[in-house]
């Protein structure tokens, strides 16, 4: 019988009922360190209290109006945004997926608008991730996102993940626009290289194609800076913003400069909760926290302590772990066994990490935590490495 909830998640057999800073209690009173960060999603970790005072001062006063009426929170989130990115607008939804679909409307609306009803297309890459929609999985293109789901959306071209020469055999006239992650989250922590982000900037711009950047899981500090693009020294012309910009209340903005976003008019997008006061009253309070004095070299530091030690517990098990990847304190940890075996012997341990494609494990601590946590966190990995790695060797024993 099928159960209440729609069984579309393999669940973790974990629940959780509090939580605090890097720390979660599950209901038999257990306590996890969590470098997941509910998939790095809460940024300031559990019960900030500068995030709950801004959530209880504004679900007193006002929750939801509607989009019918001036919000001037979500005009005081945009100013910040805009203020501090390329940016010269933002377009507020719920989630990641709903700024996906924006992004797609938008570059294909620009187009249109200049005349060129043939540039319609949009090129991503081979291991990306746009949510789950039915635009945003034709986006995508995996098998095992959209089988059964057809027709897709038509419209998608996939290159190769770090391959310019591939891309650049993909873009044409036809092109609205590329559709980018700076590191792929789901696909596995893969960053981009440098070259390649820097050419598909230089694509676009040849070709009269957008760039667009989905900085869902990269963006608000996660890198060390506030998006992850600044590392490469380019900007796009559309962002996709969501997860850590919302600390855990549900909220996604697509930024846009004016050019990407002119034929965007009234009544050409909407949203009934998008941007609403208590969404954006969270949202405002977790920039604030975010754009202070010293918070994203602190991320930058925590970054180097975590890369270091994970490096280290790596070297010290080499038969279940691999090499370490990501920026700043999105990292992915490479496994020699599948990746759900370590996230299981990490529950056992206490600390919770993320799989993600390829074997790799997503390790995403809130971007609050202090340089005795990620040690806290460390030693608790390398205990899972070793319960992993005694259990291989069993396994073999028990093989040969
Ligand atoms: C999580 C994620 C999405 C989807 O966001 P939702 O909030 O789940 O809709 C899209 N792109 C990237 C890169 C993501 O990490």
């Amino acid at each position: 019988m099928i159960s209440p909830v729609l069984p579309t998640y393999a669940r973790a057999p974990l629940s959780f009922v509090e939580g605090s800073g890097p720390w979660l209690i599950d209901e038999s009173g257990r306590r996890h360190l969590d470098l997941c960060a509910g998939i790095a999603v809460n940024a300031l970790g559990h019960a900030h209290p500068r995030l709950v005072a801004a959530l209880e001062s504004q679900a007193r006063r006002l929750w939801h109006t509607s989009n019918l009426y001036r919000i001037p929170n979500q005009e005081r989130l945009a100013r910040r945004l805009t203020e501090a990115t390329f940016a010269d607008t933002v377009f507020f939804a719920n989630s990641g997926t709903e700024t996906i679909e924006l992004a797609i409307k938008m570059a294909r609306r620009r187009a249109h608008a200049a005349g060129e009803r043939e540039r319609t297309r949009i090129l991503t890459f081979e291991g990306c991730f746009h949510g789950r929609s039915t635009g945003a999985i034709a986006a995508s293109g995996a098998p095992k996102m959209v089988e059964g789901f057809g027709p897709l959306m038509p419209g998608f071209d996939h290159a190769p993940w770090n391959d310019l020469e591939a891309a650049r055999a993909l873009v044409g006239p036809q092109t609205a626009a590329i559709l980018v992650e700076p590191i792929q989250g789901e696909g596995g922590v893969r960053v981009a290289d440098p070259a390649f982000l820097q050419g598909l900037r230089a694509l676009a711009d040849e070709s009269g194609a957008l760039l667009i950047l989905d900085e869902i899981q990269t963006g608000v500090g996660r890198t060390g800076k506030l998006f992850a693009h600044e590392h490469y020294g380019i900007r796009p012309d559309i962002m996709t913003v969501a997860k850590g910009i919302g600390g855990g209340f549900p909220l996604g903005a697509l930024l846009a400069t004016e050019e990407a976003a002119a034929a965007m008019t009234a009544g050409s997008h909407g949203s009934t909760y998008g941007g609403n006061p208590l969404a954006c009253a969270v949202g405002c309070a977790v920039m604030d926290e975010v754009l202070a004095e010293g918070f994203l070299d602190r991320v930058a530091e925590a970054g180097r302590r975590l890369r270091a030690g994970l490096e280290a517990l790596a070297a010290r098990h080499p038969a279940v772990l691999g090499g370490v990847r990501g920026m700043g304190l999105m990292l992915g940890l490479e496994c020699r066994v599948p990746v759900g075996r370590l996230v299981a012997a990490g529950y056992d341990a206490g600390v919770l990490v993320a799989p993600a494609a390829q074997d790799v494990a997503r390790v995403l601590p809130p971007l609050i935590i202090a340089d005795e946590e990620i040690d806290e966190g460390l030693a608790r990995l390398e205990a899972a490495a070793a319960a992993l790695e005694a259990a291989e060797a069993k396994d073999q024993e028990a093989r040969a």
